[in-house]
């Protein structure tokens, strides 16, 4: 893998739009399956949260400051989700 030029991080966003939590893209590669599994090690999980519109994307450092640096500090305006 190259390392080097990994910079950016993937993001977990809930059905509402929140993001819920984020990884480095060094850690995790850059394969939408694998982050999934580093969030959620549960196969029975992951397939539910896909059903209920759960996303992951792959976002630039200056994207993730913007988006997902509010829901993250607990600055943004999506409603609390019942469930991390
Ligand atoms: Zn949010």
């Amino acid at each position: 893998m190259a390392r080097t030029t990994l910079t950016g991080h993937w993001i977990r966003i809930t059905p509402a739009g929140h993001v819920a939590s984020s990884l480095p893209v060094a850690e995790v590669g850059v394969f939408q399956d694998d982050a999934h599994r580093h969030f959620t090690p549960l196969i029975d999980d992951r397939r539910r949260e896909a059903r209920d519109g759960w996303k992951h994307e792959l976002i630039s450092h200056d994207e993730w400051l913007q988006r997902a640096q509010p829901c993250l500090t607990g600055q943004c305006d999506h409603q609390e989700p019942t469930s991390a």
